[in-house]
Parts: structure tokens; C-alpha cells; sequence
């Protein structure tokens, strides 16, 4: 999962538009996922993680 805390977000939003081209939207980990998701960059406790919202240009 590509996740953050909130320090890293935007450090983690642009390796992954960099790498995917393509903005990722950002969700609120639920408090029952929070401590079981680590932040990529600094692996504490992520807050928020990535979510690619395929298919939204697809269809061809
Ligand atoms: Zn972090």
C-alpha cells in the first residue's frame, strides 16, 4: 500500500506522480487500519495512503 504519514505526503505524491504520471487521491487511513500501515518514507504510523482511480480513461 502506498501510504504516508502527514510529514511525507508530499513526498510520497511526487514519487508517485513522477513514476505513474498520474495524481493519486488521497484517503484518510480508518482508525481500525491505523498502526497496521506504515508511512513509506519514514515507516511510522501512516495516516494517509494513495489511491489510483484506474479505469477513468479507459474504455477504448
Ligand atoms: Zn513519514
Amino acid at each position: 500500500m502506498n501510504a504516508a504519514c502527514a510529514e511525507h505526503i508530499d513526498y510520497l505524491m511526487d514519487d508517485l506522480v513522477e513514476e505513474t504520471m498520474t495524481a493519486p487521491s488521497l484517503e484518510l487511513i480508518p482508525d481500525e487500519e491505523r498502526g497496521k500501515t506504515k508511512c513509506n518514507w519514514c515507516n511510522q504510523p501512516a495516516e494517509y495512503y494513495f489511491v489510483f482511480e484506474y479505469g477513468l480513461n479507459e474504455g477504448e
